[in-house]
C-alpha cells in the first residue's frame, strides 16, 4: 500500500493481530477499518471517541486521497480534551493519521481498555516521533 501523503510503500506492522500500515518516510499511520477499535479493545468506545468532535469540511489541512479507493479522504476530530484531526475514507475503507496523530488519539482515548499499552508500543516503535507538545 502506497502512503497518502509522500506516495511511498508503506511497511507493515503487526501489534496482537492488528496490521498497521506505517509509512518510514512521514512516519503516518494507515488503519484498515476496525482495527482502531482492535486496538483499542472496545468498539462503542472507539467509536464514541473518534466522532465526537466537529466535522471539520474546511480544514486548513490538505485533502489526503485513501490509499485503497483513491477517493479523497474527509477530514473529523476526536474527542477529548485536545481533539485531534484525522482522516477517514468517506466509504470506510480505513483511517490515516499524520505523524503522532495516531499516538495523540491513543494518549487522549486512554479510557479505552487498550489505549495505553497500544500508546507504549507506538512510542517503542517509533521513538523518533515522539510527540512535540506545546505543554
Ligand atoms: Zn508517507
Ligand atoms: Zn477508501
Amino acid at each position: 500500500m502506497e502512503c497518502p501523503v509522500c506516495n511511498e510503500t508503506m511497511i507493515i506492522l503487526e501489534y496482537q493481530d492488528v496490521e498497521v500500515d506505517y509509512c518510514v518516510a512521514c512516519h503516518g499511520v494507515w488503519l484498515d477499518a476496525g482495527e482502531l477499535e482492535l486496538l483499542f479493545g472496545d468498539r462503542a468506545l472507539t467509536d464514541g471517541f473518534m466522532t465526537a468532535g466537529d466535522d471539520l469540511r474546511a480544514a486548513r489541512e490538505a485533502a489526503r486521497r485513501c490509499p485503497i479507493c483513491e477517493k479523497k479522504m474527509a477530514k473529523h476530530t476526536t474527542g477529548g480534551e485536545a481533539p485531534v484531526l484525522y482522516d477517514r475514507c468517506t466509504r470506510g475503507d480505513g483511517l490515516w493519521f499524520d505523524a503522532g496523530e495516531l499516538q495523540a488519539v491513543l494518549e487522549h482515548g486512554s479510557a479505552a481498555p487498550g489505549g495505553e499499552e497500544v500508546s507504549r508500543w507506538l512510542r517503542e516503535m517509533f521513538p523518533e516521533h515522539g510527540r512535540t507538545s506545546p505543554e
